[in-house]
Parts: structure tokens; sequence; C-alpha cells
């Protein structure tokens, strides 16, 4: 992976300045909201900037990712192919990148993202740290009032884009006396930068989908007890195939490498047994 340095906003951008950081009540009507800064936020920040909107993008973390940034939990990884996430708007992009994975770990995409934002000079359009609580439209000016959690300030846009993904709101099961668990409890959608301690600990992984069983083998050899997965019904999984890339792409090459190409592939990971799902009865 080769980082260019910024793209320096005059010589991309016909957009005027917004100043993420301008006092509050004090920024112009922006023509565009973005509301997450997740890869499909970026991507809308981009645009919008691109065909020469004032636009600012508002998100409720303190960085860039979306998905990427709030589960950094043990093991999470990308369970499609790495480079099926790469944005194909501008070749130079895609010439920059290669993807180190066939399925990436979440730091090299949240690490891609971040290259995108810093390549096209965005984050100086973002404000982090700032949950739109509310937002109103008024009809007869055509403007939407957005109120910012963070300080209460407001924003006024003509357009509002909520880039606010579907997983984004983490889901706590409803576990009678939870709330009284003496221990250590984390949820995989908000896990904490700082590296959680597991040694000596008993350990249950609630969930055994994705992230339920991404989590298990990355914290296994720590436990020296024992993992507890609690299942609600039981899965149907698949071995990984991870490889280390030789080349997603060859060098030269302008398009995909398919698989059954010929390279070479680094041993096969196989971390989880093919079990079938049960068979239903026939009627
Ligand atoms: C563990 C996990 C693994 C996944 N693996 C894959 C995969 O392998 N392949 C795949 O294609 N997809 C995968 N996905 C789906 C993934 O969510 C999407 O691919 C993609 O990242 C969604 O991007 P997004 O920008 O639309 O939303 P998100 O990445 O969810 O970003 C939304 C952002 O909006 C912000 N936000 C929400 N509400 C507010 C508010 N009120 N104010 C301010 N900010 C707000 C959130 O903080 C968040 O940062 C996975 C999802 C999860 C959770």
């Amino acid at each position: 992976m080769t980082r260019s340095a910024p793209v320096p906003a005059g010589s991309r951008h016909t957009t005027p300045d917004v100043d993420a950081d301008a006092a509050p009540g004090t920024e112009p009507l922006l023509d565009v909201l973005v509301v997450g800064a997740g890869i499909t936020g970026i991507y809308q920040l981009y645009a919008a900037r691109e065909a020469g909107f004032r636009t600012r993008l508002v998100e409720a973390g303190s960085g860039v990712g979306g998905t990427w940034y709030w589960n950094r939990y043990p093991g999470a990884r990308f369970d499609s192919e790495s480079y099926s996430y790469g944005y194909l708007f501008s070749k130079d992009l895609f010439d920059d990148w290669v993807w180190q994975d066939h399925f990436a770990a979440q730091p090299e995409t949240e690490r891609y993202l971040n290259h995108v934002v810093d390549r096209f000079d965005l984050r100086r359009h973002m404000r982090f740290d700032a949950r739109v609580t509310a937002a109103v439209f008024d009809e007869p000016s055509g403007t939407w009032t957005v109120t910012l959690g963070s300080d209460g300030s407001l924003v006024r846009a003509r357009f509002l884009v909520a880039a606010t993904g579907v997983l984004s709101v983490p889901y706590t099961p409803d576990v009678p006396g939870r709330e009284r668990f003496g221990g250590v409890q984390h949820h995989t959608g908000r896990w904490p930068s700082d590296p959680v301690d597991f040694r000596g600990k008993r350990v249950a992984v609630v969930g055994t989908s994705s992230s339920g069983v991404q989590v298990v083998p990355a914290i296994l050899d720590e436990v020296n007890r024992a993992v507890e997965p609690v299942m609600r019904e039981a899965r149907g999984l698949q071995p990984r195939f991870q490889r280390l890339l030789p080349c997603a792409r060859l060098a030269g090459a302008s398009g995909f490498v398919a698989a059954g190409d010929g390279v070479p592939r680094a041993p096969v990971e196989h971390w989880v047994s093919w079990r079938p799902p049960a068979a239903k009865p026939r009627r």
C-alpha cells in the first residue's frame, strides 16, 4: 500500500469550504448535510462536493469507518472479498491501495476508509462526536434544521442524507438480571479501542452469527478456562478459506483477478468445520 498526500481541496473541489469547527449558529446554510461516516456517508460527502454542493458530514462516533469503526472486537473481519469493498469512483484511488488479506480484518478496512478520507481531503468537512438528535423540515423555506446532541447546536441544510447504516445500532439481549452481572460486559458493536484482557477469565459469548463465530477463536488462546458460546439456534458455517493475497490485483493489471486464476495461494486456514443445517422434514 502506498499513501498519497491529501489532494489540495482547491485542485479538486469548487465547493466553498465549510468549517466543521465553526461556532454553533455561525455556519452558512448548507446544501447537503450527510449523517454517518461509514462507507456510504464518505462517498456521499465526496460526490456532493464533487458536484459543487456546500456539504458537511456529521458522525456520532469519534472517527471514520462506521461499521469498521465500531466493530473492533478481536477477530472482526470482512466476510466478503476485501476488494469487493474498494470504491471504484477513482482509478488513482484504486491503484493506490492493495488489500493485504483476501478477507480484510477490521483494522485494514478502517485504514482503507481513513485513507480515502485523507486522499480526497474530506476530513475537514466532517464533524465527529456529533450525534443527530432531531431533524425538522420547514416547508416554506425548504430547509432542514438539524440538532446535534453533543452541544445542542443547530445545522441548517437544504438536503439531508441519512447514511446511518442498517447495522449501526447494537442490540443488547433483554436477559433478566443482566444489569446485576458483576463481571465485565462488552458488546462487539461497541468494542473499546483499548485491548480487553481475557486472561484467566471465564467468557460467555452470546450470539453465534458472524461476530460471535469470529470472536470465539480469536480469544480462545488467551482465555485459560473456557469460552462458552451461547446460541439460540444452530448455525451453518463454512470454512473461510482465508489467505494472504499474493496479488489481489496483478501489478499493472487494470481488472480483478478471478478465483481459479492459477495464482499460488497460501495454505487455507480451516477454523470452523462445516456443519450443514438440520434438514427440514419433508411433508
Ligand atoms: C460485524 C459486521 C460485519 C460486516 N461484514 C460485512 C461484510 O463482510 N461484507 C459486507 O458487504 N458488509 C458487511 N457488513 C455490513 C456493513 O454494515 C456494510 O457493509 C457497510 O459498512 C454499511 O456502511 P454504511 O456507511 O451504510 O453504514 P455504517 O457503516 O453502519 O455507518 C453508519 C454511521 O452512521 C452513524 N450514525 C448513525 N446514527 C447517527 C446519528 N443519529 N447521528 C450521527 N451519526 C449517526 C453511525 O455512528 C455510523 O458510524 C458487516 C456489518 C457488521 C456489523
